[in-house]
């Protein structure tokens, strides 16, 4: 068991390069420089989920500091990818510093990500580039504990340690289901954030409107490809989050992404139960005969009101595929859409239905009659939808309007995976994608949470 201390990490580095070894934990030791006068020392802290402040002291007075920062993003082929950014520090003296803000309105950088930095420092006699230092993103709020069991490695802080093992053991087993349901290998490490609540989380959640926030309860996040945030104690958030994971490395290719109907469903599919909310919505749905055609939750829904319809129609769907048409077929429907087909390419070549013709077998399998094929979205007009998102309504009082969640077919493809652009880092030996000067740390992923509507 590590312990992680509550204000990051402090290393002394060398403005020379030295061999560099990581500990557990993703903190990184270096030894001491034996040139005195050639030392500078780097910082990361957190003191809560929105910002992270990197520090350096120089040798002597610096004219200059740029923040060299690196977030580690992996996809299939490549567990130390990175995305990254720089940062110009604000001088005073020897010192420089530059705060990174974390979670706003167009860059989040979950807690729990991790990151390698250095800086170069210019000074009268010459420029230099620090060594890396690698440094965990946790919330500095709260004292955080880990453990690590195979490839999973869950933190938590506070009287939690029962809800953190149930946590570690859900996510172990559903991470060895999904790879045999899907039939790939996660192969990089992933890490669990367990918050004791979603109250004690919100500061670290991926932002959405405060409507839907009010409407709708988050049981967990997906918020990396290797990271998940936990706010309920609760075995099937743990194993759905886990089966986002999988889907991910399964579907998510270089172009095309799993629809979001695809994703939930089968991660709650993950689930030991979907539970009475999702459970309810899909029979409520089917009873009022106002089933989501398929084509129009290609992304996930916006609507607080249909929260609970959408993950229970797409559990359902998932479901009846696999028990209609088997396992086999359905990872290859995942290989298909990784190799690059739009979903109803690869529902046709797997299945010989596109999405109307198996939203309208799953009908029929479930009393309903079959309906007319929805009209497609041409690029134009889903470019249209997406650039005007109305800003999240009150539920209009049950009527599931059909069409009013179409969106673009492949708006819950990832951004993570952009390693198209990677190129060697400057001391690391590792890829890294330099996105600018500026960057958005383009980790947040379409979907990918375990959300219900919240009881009244
Ligand atoms: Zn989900």
């Amino acid at each position: 068991m590590a312990q992680v201390g509550r204000h990051g990490l402090l290393v002394a580095v060398s403005t020379v390069a030295l061999a560099a070894s990581l500990a557990m934990g993703g903190l990184l030791a270096v030894g001491p420089s034996p040139v005195e006068a050639q030392q500078a020392t780097q910082a990361a802290t957190s003191k809560d989920p929105g910002s992270i402040t990197f520090t350096v002291r120089a040798p002597g007075n610096l004219k200059s500091a740029k923040l060299d920062y690196f977030v580690r993003s992996p996809n299939r082929d490549n567990a130390d990818n990175f995305v990254g950014g720089t940062g110009d520090g604000t001088v005073a003296g020897a010192d420089a510093s530059y705060v990174l803000q974390a979670n706003t309105a167009q860059r989040y950088i979950p807690v729990g990500s991790q990151f390698r930095f250095h800086w170069v420092l210019t000074t009268d006699s010459g420029s230099t580039t620090t060594v890396d230092s690698d440094y965990l993103f946790l919330d500095g709020r709260y004292e955080w504990k880990s453990q690590s069991d195979g490839q999973v490695t869950v933190y938590w802080y506070g009287n939690n340690d029962a809800a953190a093992a149930t946590a570690l053991q859900s996510s172990k087993s559903s991470l060895d289901d999904n790879n045999k349901l899907l039939e790939v290998q996660v192969k990089y490490p992933i890490r669990l954030i367990v918050y004791r609540s979603e109250d004690e989380g919100r500061a670290a959640k991926q932002p959405r409107s405060s409507a839907f926030d009010a409407q709708v309860q988050t049981g967990g996040q997906r918020v990396g490809p290797d990271l998940i945030l936990v706010f309920a104690n609760n075995r099937d958030v743990v194993r759905h989050e886990t089966a986002h994971i999988v889907t991910h490395v399964a579907g998510d290719g270089p172009f095309v992404g799993v629809p979001s109907w695809l994703d939930e469903g089968t991660a709650v599919y993950a689930q030991l139960d979907p539970g009475p909310e999702y459970r309810s919505g899909l029979q409520l749905g089917i009873a009022a005969d106002q089933t989501l055609p398929l084509t129009s939750i290609n992304s996930p829904t916006s609507q607080p009101s249909l929260v609970n319809l959408f993950y229970g129609q797409s559990w359902s769907v998932v479901k009846f595929m696999v028990d209609t048409y088997g396992q086999p077929k359905f990872a290859d429907l995942y290989r298909t859409i990784y190799a690059g087909a739009r979903i109803d390419d690869a529902l046709l070549k797997v299945y010989n239905l596109d999405q109307d013709g198996l939203y309208n077998a799953w009908r029929a399998k479930n009393g309903l009659k079959p309906v007319a094929a929805s009209p497609r979205a041409t690029a134009a007009a889903a470019a249209a939808v997406t650039g005007t998102v109305a800003p999240l309504g009150v539920p209009s009082g049950g009527g599931v309007v059909t069409g009013a969640t179409a969106v673009s077919g492949d708006a819950g493809g990832t951004s993570s995976d952009s390693g198209n652009t990677a190129s060697a880092g400057p001391s690391s030996g590792v890829a890294i994608a330099v996105l600018g000067a500026t960057v958005v740390v383009a980790l947040a992923l379409g979907g990918g949470a375990f959300m219900m509507m919240r009881r009244k």
